[in-house]
């Protein structure tokens, strides 16, 4: 056995629409830019991983819940957030090409040339410019950069290009029927701040003692200048987001202590450690006073999957300034109120989604000589697959199909079981291999005679022969959720 040539992104796209996991939105339109829908394989795939946060937060840590806020939120939650005056990336635009780009990665993008050269400092000095220049927000400055490094646009092969200007990310919408009375709100860039403003409603409702945390997991929204790669940049997308509110000056401890549970969390999920890392903040958001990100090594390079920020009092603080409501907790252990940290935890379900199909994704030659042939399947952890287990009859005929079916209804209730007699078997286990299922249980004539069936694995491609009455305790001992949970 060997490996096949690297896996490319359009491997990855290709396998991820022809199998049933993740589609292009509107197709028969010719698409939405950067929108996607998840297939019949891939909404089982990403409500699993959904469902293992939410168990990973909720259900091992006796202080975390979890809430499900809307999206639409009072457009002042924004005001106080910065959403509203901060929340901008700069663009330009090649005048020839009309290519829209953004600055700043234009700049990174130059920078990464220079450490590809072999000149980290020229590198580390541009990139020191660039974050002054947008820190003084000087976006003048920031073209004249740009031009200064000769930084061509890919598509027309030209320098020529418009102002840098600020583009606010959020999407906005109207509310209310009639014209005159209607006003103007936002889809949420954001979970995090449907937590914040019920901060004091859990607490209280629930009798919560700091630290404790709230989670939640929900559509996000942020209208991107460039949006590429697949699911990994979208306009729509789901985040799983835990705020842990903490005393005021414990804060480094829990940051700490979250930065090593959460990374923990991917490895357990199957993500080898060698395909993540971490990668420190060195300019911090005005909020945060630490930060990182769990970055995954996907076909286009290490990426973040996960932010992990220091928040401290920013957004509670600033919700109490505009709502004129107290944001305060007495926490009666030092008999003191105030305003809570929080520590926050951060990954977007549909990265977290691409990181997975991307590991899972597996291509190698079996056999020798004139038989060697190329197969492809997807090494998904049990617990993630879309189905658990494929019955499979060798033949329809002699009461196999009936059996194989009757098999397959005893194990549905326990986990997702498909049952299969269309083609030959090995045609059949190919299908299977391809949308990432553990196991496959084949009915042959000798289970008409002594009730067993074999099991084929999926990885290593070995059977056994097992009784039908095993099958239920064996298969479900591997697939549950509880074998990524108990490791996490
Ligand atoms: P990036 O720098 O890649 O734009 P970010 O730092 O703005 O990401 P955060 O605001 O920290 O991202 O959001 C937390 C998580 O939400 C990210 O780690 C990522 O997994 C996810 N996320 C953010 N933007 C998108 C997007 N446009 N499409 C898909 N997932 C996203």
């Amino acid at each position: 056995m060997s490996q096949a040539p690297a896996t490319s992104l359009q491997d990855i796209i290709s396998h991820a629409k022809e199998y049933g996991f993740v589609f292009p939105s509107s197709e028969i339109y010719d698409g939405l830019q950067a929108v996607y829908d998840y297939g019949q394989n891939g909404v089982e795939l990403k409500n699993n991983l959904k469902a293992v946060w939410w168990k990973a937060m909720t259900q091992l840590n006796d202080n975390i819940v979890g809430i499900d806020a809307s999206i639409f939120m009072h457009p002042l939650t924004w005001k106080a957030s910065g959403h509203v005056d901060g929340f901008n990336d700069p663009m330009i635009d090649n005048k020839d090409s009309k290519k829209r780009y953004r600055a700043d990665q234009l700049l990174e993008g130059k920078a990464e040339e220079y450490r590809e050269a072999g000149q980290p400092e020229k590198a580390q000095e541009l990139l020191n410019e660039m974050g002054r220049l947008l820190g003084a927000e000087d976006l003048a400055g920031v073209r004249d950069l740009i031009i200064a490094e000769g930084i061509k646009c890919q598509v027309s092969g030209t320098a020529n290009w418009t102002d840098v200007r600020q583009f606010n990310l959020m999407f906005s919408t109207q509310v209310g029927s009639v014209a005159e009375d209607s006003s103007q709100i936002y889809l949420r860039p954001e979970t995090a701040q449907g937590i914040f403003v019920n901060f004091l409603n859990v607490q209280k409702s629930g009798r919560m003692k700091v630290p404790f945390g709230i989670a939640q997991i929900g559509k996000a929204f942020r209208n991107e200048i460039v949006a590429r790669q697949f699911t990994f940049r979208m306009r729509e997308f789901e985040q799983m987001e835990m705020q842990f509110f903490v005393r005021p000056g414990s804060e480094m401890e829990w940051y700490n202590t979250w930065k090593e549970a959460r990374m923990k969390f991917h490895k357990a999920i199957g993500l080898p450690a060698e395909s993540l890392q971490y990668h420190d903040h060195e300019k911090l958001a005005h909020y945060a006073n630490a930060a990182v990100d769990i970055e995954y090594k996907f076909p286009f390079g290490f990426r973040e999957i996960e932010g992990i920020h220091s928040r401290t009092d920013f957004d509670l603080r600033n919700h109490q300034e505009l709502s004129k409501k107290k944001q305060q907790y007495f926490d009666s252990e030092i008999n003191q109120n105030y305003i809570p940290y929080v520590v926050e935890t951060s990954v977007g379900a549909d990265r977290l989604f691409l990181a997975t199909f991307c590991n899972a994704y597996t291509r190698e030659t079996v056999g020798e000589g004139e038989g060697q042939k190329e197969r492809v399947y997807l090494k998904l952890h049990p617990a993630l697959a879309p189905v658990k287990a494929a019955v499979l009859p060798l033949v329809k005929k002699d009461g196999l199909a009936e059996k194989a079916q009757s098999i397959a209804q005893s194990l549905k209730s326990s986990f997702r079981t498909v049952y299969d007699d269309n083609a030959a078997i090995g045609k059949r286990y190919t299908r299977q291999d391809l949308i990432g299922t553990p196991y496959c249980i084949a009915v042959d004539y000798q289970t008409m005679e002594d009730d067993t069936v074999t099991i084929r694995h999926r990885d290593s491609m070995e059977q056994e022969r097992v009784h039908i009455s095993e099958l239920k305790d064996k298969i479900g001992y591997e697939v549950a959720m509880e074998r990524i949970l108990e490791v996490i």
